[in-house]
């Protein structure tokens, strides 16, 4: 199996089966994101508890990538602090926008690498990002990527 074969199962995966799909009771910051260029929409939950997202959830409709994208997001930021979150952030945004490696391990983000190749599906791949930074600063608007 080649490389770009199996980022490809990785996204089909995440984007059929979102792990940590679904309302989060105890969140204390929420926000919603979409992308009205592809249609998606999204509604995240976070708990943070000083400084470190001890959980995210989310709930909402869109392409495969988008559904991918809060999957994976969800896995890698469970646990980190809001730095090291920006740190991940920085490095997928290079990745997707770049189309190169960004130079640190990002783990199962780094499927997400063929994205740049389609500048439409950044936003696709970025919404849960974007929806996620506004989430921790308690932005009461809406996320848009357009
Ligand atoms: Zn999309």
């Amino acid at each position: 199996m080649s490389l770009r074969d199996l980022y490809q199962e990785i996204i089909v995966d995440h984007g059929k089966q979102p792990r940590h799909f679904g309302k989060l009771v105890n969140a204390n910051h929420c926000q919603v994101g979409h992308n009205p260029l592809c249609g998606d929409r999204l509604i995240l939950y976070v708990l943070e508890q000083n400084g470190v997202v001890e959980k995210v959830q989310f709930e909402g409709v869109g392409c495969a990538i988008s559904v991918a994208s809060a999957s994976l997001m969800s896995e890698a930021i469970k646990g980190k602090s809001i730095r090291e979150i920006e740190v991940i952030f920085d490095l997928f945004h290079y990745l997707v926008t770049e189309g190169k490696d960004p130079g640190q391990d990002i783990g199962k983000l780094a499927a997400f690498s063929g994205v740049a190749e389609f500048p439409m599906r950044v936003k696709c791949a970025t919404l849960a990002w974007h929806t996620l930074k506004a989430a921790l600063l308690n932005d009461p608007h809406p996320v848009t990527t357009e």
